[in-house]
């Protein structure tokens, strides 16, 4: 199967060009929305990638602006201590890519000369980076004419392109190679993002559309209703004790197993699992009496 290289350098543009200048037109005001577009240099793109990749992106905003003044560069995140990374992480939530991007910090440094790479292949081998977000830096950081598909792109591409929302991965990467503006491929990358996110959403707002004209998916008979993904419920999950179990040790220098189960009235032996998984991570570390304290 042709990588992405080889179906960036043989794909040709495709669609209707009017609609493609439509989007274009209608992305413009977003182009500096957000400070990671304002100045899109790689270090502050690959931050802000991990950062969106499970948190909503008003409350990465001012994340964003704090961690990259207290970490300006990949050499002064890796200097410090994870335990102040994981600090500066705190209302993000998803603790462990705070982790993952120290760790990838070490390695840019090690290995790349404090340089985030430009090569997705390289950036996909850092730790917490898989192949949406490498292709999102190299896009977006290094004007590499490759498709980023996040859930919302991919639905676009598959939409507008194949006429339909349930296409295959490779048939859409075929779509959205094809169709990439090679002029500005990051502001491309970026305006299917936050299209499929406004206005091409599980439910399209066709009307309001800069790619109405020339959608397949708008002018195809109707599909018929797919069962949609179930949401594993947050309440008492074991993702929602990790994240407090992690919140409480960033607010204190130690707390205890005991301490934790009494104040969310959780059993201690769930408590002790989900410590036990932390530590594993590198997140918490586990001493004698129950005490847990943050990882470092
Ligand atoms: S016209 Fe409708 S289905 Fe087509 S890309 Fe726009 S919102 Fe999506």
């Amino acid at each position: 199967m042709p990588c992405v290289h080889q179906l960036a350098r043989t794909g040709r543009a495709g669609g209707s060009e009017l609609s493609n200048s439509a989007l274009k037109s209608w992305y413009e005001p977003r182009r500096t929305a957000f400070p990671w577009r304002a100045d899109p240099h790689p270090y502050g793109v690959l931050v802000s990638e991990v950062m969106l990749q499970q948190t909503q992106v008003s409350r990465v905003v001012p994340a964003y602006l704090r961690f990259l003044e207290q970490f300006p560069t990949p050499a002064a995140l890796a200097a410090s201590p994870l335990a102040d990374v994981l600090r500066a992480w705190k209302g993000l939530g998803y603790n462990r890519r705070a982790a993952a991007l120290w760790r990838a910090a070490g390695v840019i440094v090690a290995k790349h000369g404090g340089v985030v790479p430009s090569n997705p292949a390289e950036l996909a081998r850092l730790p917490g980076v898989g192949p949406y977000t490498a292709s999102a830096v190299a896009s977006f950081a290094y004007g590499a004419a490759i498709p980023a598909l996040d859930t919302n792109v991919r639905r676009v591409v598959a939409r507008h392109r194949l006429g339909t929302s349930g296409a295959g991965a490779a048939e859409v990467l075929r779509a959205a190679t094809a169709w990439i503006d090679r002029a500005d491929p990051g502001g491309w990358n970026a305006a299917l993002m936050d299209l499929g996110r406004e206005v091409c959403r599980p439910e399209p707002l066709c009307a309001a559309c800069p790619l109405r004209r020339g959608c397949r998916f708008r002018t195809a008979p109707a599909e018929g209703g797919r069962p949609g993904r179930r949401t594993a419920p947050f309440e008492g999950s074991m993702r929602q004790l990790r994240g407090r179990i992690v919140d409480a040790v960033r607010e204190a220098p130690s707390v205890t197993v005991a301490g934790v189960a009494a104040r969310w009235d959780e059993p201690e032996d769930r408590v002790a699992a989900a410590v036990a998984a932390l530590a594993t991570e590198g997140l918490v570390r586990a001493g004698p009496g129950g005490r847990i304290r943050l990882g470092n």
